[in-house]
């Protein structure tokens, strides 16, 4: 973050010393009062499995009063210290701090009003006992000398692939090798737990490389970032699919995961009192599938928050002629050029699909079903990403762990004040092109409550497109804008509910995708479905995210209604910083350290 100090900085550092050491001695003294003192009246203090073994952020005196009382003897923390060099703009002063636990060492943030916290994170960082092998404690890799019973890397790694699943079980299993899957394995693998990835598709990177043609990345390089082996230099800014996927196949080779390839997890149930999983998945190694039964203890579920096409029934699609396609089924116009095609709905895949099949000389419809958010991208990369991910803050030296933690510092309850004023500001700076989406009959919104991308990214998973280029197209008129809700289909196309009739040879479905746990349900049933609950949304109450709040994404990272069950993915930026403390959470069972969930969270919803 560039801030300006607006006081002398020794000052801004004496009070935040002064603040983190008055924290430190009330903790020492388990003062659960004198604690609660330094914290503001509005005050959010966010937890990432440090002190709740849980992703849980508490809200105002009263439930820090709670957290401190429930949790502290156990978690012991010690050490509290400012970490670099304090700052301060607008009365909040700021400061990164380290501490230790128990069992762990951590990563803090606070931001002081009038010398009391605003807002705190803490993280755990690592294990006491379990640090990765890394930086001085890097493996040697081989063994000097002579051995004539050596087994060389290559013979070990062939020995470690027959063996687990079979002779032995691992430890975890991950269902669905997408980039969540395999940056969750590289982790798992840094800090020695065994673990199987379980992909349905052949080769890591498919689940990109089947998406369609067009489909380069919405997000910039910065933000994309995979742990361990960062893009290099002269990564492009946004990765064509086919080039991710590429990346996530070498990845997967050089981190060692154990990746099952066209494997399908089939179904899982837990047994209790063995605290183990009985997962059966059919393996294909190249002469058909065959039955595997593994038996981890945990089970991870990494099958896409957009995993599961929503592909709406209407009526009369048996009679149509042409042809239907989810938008994870298109693969792109080709052999449409001078041929009609509609596409149902107006959000990210939507805007590409048509973008593409205008190049490829289509003639396309595009049906708007209700509102969305629409951000040009440089505008995005600019006002909303460029302070923490760009190459202007890698210059101003922040890594991406700094951003990462500053972004994870703002709780979710604030998080929409936060972004609100980059999309005020887009407003103003695109009018012209807002002007002209809204003269061609576009409904535009910047979200319930005027917060933008981001936000409902976070609460939804959808309702916005990343502008690259199409939404001038439907401004200028070249992609043609009707409004309406589809009634049916019919021999040659598509009625709405208003009577509009559009012919059409193809119709894309870019309808969506539903909650993880509807695909997940398909394997371990809906009676545990149904206990676990929604995956994704805040409980904010807004368009499609149902209360009541929560603060965190449900079900996400941490644990579940369901012993033992997990879930994990994201965008490439979630994925990367969620995965560590996903990882020290199964580490930690591993090894068998006490784990006790603080604020286990209640299920709501199962769509
Ligand atoms: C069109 C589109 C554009 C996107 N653009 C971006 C972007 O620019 N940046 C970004 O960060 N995110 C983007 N996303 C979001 C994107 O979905 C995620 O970033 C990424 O794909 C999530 O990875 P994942 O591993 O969580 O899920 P996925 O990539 O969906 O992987 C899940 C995997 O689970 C496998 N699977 C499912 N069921 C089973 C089973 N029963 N057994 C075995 N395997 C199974 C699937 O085959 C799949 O490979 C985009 C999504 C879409 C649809």
């Amino acid at each position: 973050m560039t801030q300006t100090l607006d006081r002398p900085g020794s000052e801004v550092a004496d009070r935040v010393e002064a603040w983190v050491s008055a924290f430190q001695d009330a903790l020492s003294a388990r003062d659960v009062g004198a604690a609660v003192s330094l914290f503001a009246d509005e005050c959010y203090w966010r937890d990432l499995v440090s002190f709740t073994w849980n992703i849980a952020t508490v809200e105002g005196t009263d439930e820090v009063a709670d957290l401190l009382t429930s949790v502290l003897d156990r978690i012991d923390p010690t050490n509290f210290a400012v970490d670099g060099e304090p700052s301060s703009a607008d009365g909040v002063d700021e400061s990164w701090l380290t501490f230790e636990t128990a069992v762990g060492r951590g990563t803090g943030h606070v931001r002081l009003r009038d010398g009391k916290a605003w807002t705190l994170l803490t993280t755990l960082d690592e294990l006491k006992g379990h640090e990765e092998n890394k930086g001085d404690r890097r493996p040697f890799g081989t063994e000097h000398g002579a051995n004539p019973d050596r087994v060389t890397w290559k013979e070990s790694r062939e020995q470690e692939a027959e063996e687990l699943g079979y002779s032995r079980q691992p430890e975890v299993v991950i269902i669905g090798g997408g980039q969540g899957g395999i940056a969750l394995s590289a982790r798992l693998r840094q800090l020695g737990v065994p673990t199987i990835v379980v992909e349905r598709n052949e080769r890591p990177g498919d689940s990109w490389r089947k998406r369609y043609k067009s489909l380069a990345l919405h997000d910039p390089v910065w933000y994309d970032h995979l742990p361990y082996i960062p893009f290099p230099e002269n990564w492009p800014v946004f990765a064509p699919k086919d080039k991710i996927g590429d990346w996530l196949e070498m990845y997967t080779r050089v981190m060692e995961i154990n990746y099952w390839g066209s494997t399908t997890a089939e179904s899982a149930t837990f047994d209790e009192n063995e605290g183990r999983w009985t997962v059966t998945v059919h393996r294909d190694r190249g002469n058909g599938p065959e039955e595997v039964v593994l038996r981890p203890a945990q089970l991870v579920f990494a099958m896409g928050v957009s995993g599961k096409p929503n592909k709406p029934e209407f009526p009369g699609m048996e009679a149509f002629r042409g042809e239907i396609q989810h938008s994870s089924e298109h693969p792109g116009p080709a052999g449409y050029e001078g041929k009609k095609i509609v596409v149902i709905g107006s959000n990210n895949s939507a805007f590409d699909i048509c973008g593409a099949a205008w190049e490829a000389g289509a003639d396309i419809t595009m049906v708007q079903r209700s509102s969305t958010h629409i951000i040009k991208s440089d505008t995005l990369m600019e006002l909303a990403l460029g302070g923490l991910y760009s190459e202007e803050a890698v210059a101003n030296g922040i890594t991406t762990r700094t951003a990462d933690l500053t972004f994870a510092s703002l709780p979710y309850r604030i998080m929409a004040d936060f972004q609100r004023p980059a999309y005020d500001e887009a407003k103003v700076r695109d009018k012209e092109f807002y002007d002209q989406l809204r003269e061609a009959g576009f409904d535009l919104d910047f979200g319930d409550d005027e917060s933008g991308l981001f936000m409902k990214y976070l609460r939804r998973g959808s309702g916005y497109y990343i502008d690259v280029g199409a939404a001038q197209l439907v401004a200028d008129g070249k992609v043609k804008l009707v409004k309406g809700q589809v009634k049916e289909f019919t021999s040659d196309g598509v009625t709405l509910d208003d009577g509009t009739h559009l012919e059409a040879d193809l119709v894309v479905l870019a309808t969506g995708y539903r909650s993880m746990i509807t695909s997940v349900a398909d394997i371990i049933g809906e009676e545990m479905a149904t206990r676990v609950g929604k995956v994704w949304g805040l409980g904010s109450d807004t368009t499609k995210d149902p209360g009541p709040w929560e603060g965190e994404q449900r079900n996400m990272w941490k644990p579940t209604q369901q012993r033992n069950l997990w879930f994990h993915g994201g965008n490439l930026h979630q994925s990367r910083h969620y995965s560590l403390y996903l990882a020290l959470q199964l580490k930690a069972r591993q090894e068998g350290i006490d784990t006790p969930v603080y604020k286990l969270a209640e299920s709501h919803h199962t769509e």
